[in-house]
């Protein structure tokens, strides 16, 4: 049987873009669709213009240093509408790139809203049908709101980079990484931001120390959060939003944004009525391989739910065409994936948490917080974590924790060592740099607690 390609792509984000040019690359015919635009969440809504938002939101605290160093510096008003011209002209110009790589690289694209129709065959939203030897499900994610009376008033992250101006008061509900980073973010941009997570503390399923001490340190900079709380109904009133919430107040705020987590985009794409098997999150079920239950229909990223970062949806892409069209089954391998949370502080982590850790079996625990160097001089009060879980049996690290200034920058790096299966011992034997507070991850000589 010939199809029309070798290989159809529904959805141009990291994943489906990276998956179609390696396998144009590799010399398969590739069709791409996409209804919105291209470069998907990471670069049109979530990663790309957060960190640029991160970069806005740090200045005052950079002039608050450069005073506190000496400067005659004064900060200025921040002018929204200004950052938000050049941030949308970014994401034009990266729009342009992705096109450009598909386009470079023979991959023809559809912007169209595309469907299954069979196994082999895409139903593109003008009519048109297309058959492939091979389906790539790329369809990404998409922020949930929860079941709230009078939810809809509320924005989610999609939004928030295209408010027509910024609100002078803000609550943000979740605890997970979109919420806290837009706290951070929103309250150096001079927001007043409020914060309300259900559970007992933000961040959940990474190291609580660690967890613990951002929460700590965002309420020190000005976030008024609230934990074990929920909102319970929202109604408009005087042109602001009244926020019912469990912890008995009523407070009223400019915008209320929503944090509440993503769902994968698998409604009305025709996948159940094709037997494609999907979980009860509406992800779509794959094995390593990141092949369906439907032979020909593969996916990867956000749509599979399995961990949801766009360097790990890269890395299902390229290993999905070295499987298919290599021929060199490359399972993804999902474990040691180093991640940084661009808090303020931010958070950089890879590997076991120590709770985790201490559940598999005896650890030691290395750990130090101190007031770095240059935060110091300038009298803020900040405090950093350097954090090593460490196997007691086997002596390697299982877990680094950072949180600090820099800590995306740092885990990096830590990542490379964790991920060779580095012991305490290598770690002690590398030379400090000095000085850095990142030299305390090779100094800190005796165990803080064993478990
Ligand atoms: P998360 O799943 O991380 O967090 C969702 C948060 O909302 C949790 O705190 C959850 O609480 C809370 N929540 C869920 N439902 C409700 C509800 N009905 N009422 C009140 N609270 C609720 O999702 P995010 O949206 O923050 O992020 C999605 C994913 O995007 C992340 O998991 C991550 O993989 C990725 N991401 C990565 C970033 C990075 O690498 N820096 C940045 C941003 C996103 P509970 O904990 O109790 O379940």
């Amino acid at each position: 049987m010939s199809f029309d390609y070798d290989l159809f792509v529904i959805g141009g984000g990291s994943g489906g873009v990276r998956a179609a040019r390696v396998a144009a690359q590799a010399g398969a015919k590739v069709a791409l669709a996409e209804e919105d635009r291209y470069g998907g969440t990471c670069v049109q809504r979530g990663c790309v213009p957060k960190k640029l938002m991160v970069f806005a939101s740090e200045y005052p605290g950079h002039v608050e240093d450069a005073k506190a160093y000496g400067w005659d510096a004064q900060i200025g008003d921040f002018c929204w509408d200004a950052f938000r011209s050049k941030l949308h002209a970014e994401l034009d110009r990266l729009e342009g790139v992705y096109r450009n790589i598909l386009g470079n690289n023979g991959v023809e694209t559809f912007d169209a809203r595309a469907r299954l129709a069979d196994a082999h065959t895409v139903e593109l939203s003008d009519g048109s049908r297309k058959t492939a030897k091979h389906i790539l499900l790329a369809m990404g994610g998409w922020p949930v709101l929860p079941e709230i009376k009078g939810a809809d008033l509320g924005i989610t992250s999609n939004e928030v980079f295209h408010l027509d101006e910024l609100p002078e008061t803000m609550l943000i509900l979740g605890g997970g990484y979109i919420a806290c980073e837009f706290a951070c973010i929103l309250n150096g941009l001079g927001v007043k931001v409020t914060q309300y997570y259900r559970g007992a503390q933000i961040l959940r399923g990474f190291d609580e120390e660690a967890r613990g001490l951002v929460a700590e340190e965002m309420q020190q900079n000005g976030i008024d959060l609230h934990l074990g709380t929920n909102i319970l109904e929202m109604a408009e009133d005087g042109g602001k939003i009244r926020v019912k919430a469990t912890n008995g107040t009523e407070r009223h705020f400019d915008k209320v944004m929503f944090a509440t987590g993503r769902r994968p985009n698998t409604a009305g794409m025709g996948l159940e009525d094709l037997g494609v098997k999907l979980g009860r999150n509406g992800e779509v079920l794959v094995d390593e391989y990141s092949q369906t239950s439907i032979p020909s229909i593969y996916a990867v990223g956000d749509v599979t739910d399995r961990m949801n970062l766009t360097p790990v949806a890269i890395r299902e892409g390229m290993a999905f065409v070295e499987t298919v069209f290599n021929g060199n089954p490359t399972p993804v391998d999902h474990a040691l994936v180093p991640t940084a949370i661009f808090t303020q502080p931010e958070m950089g982590t890879v590997g076991l948490s120590e709770e985790e850790a201490r559940d598999q079996g005896p650890i030691e625990v290395y750990a130090t917080s101190f007031k770095p160097m240059r935060e110091s001089f300038a009298g803020r009060a900040q405090r950093v974590l350097m954090k090593l879980v460490v196997c007691a049996d086997t002596r390697r690290v299982l877990g680094c924790h950072i949180v600090a200034p820099g800590a995306g920058e740092m885990i990096q790096l830590a990542g490379i060592a964790v991920r060779m299966g580095a012991t305490k011992e290598d770690f002690d034997r590398t030379v400090a740099v000095h000085p850095t507070m990142s030299e305390e991850i090779v100094t800190m000589r005796e165990p803080v607690r064993t478990a």
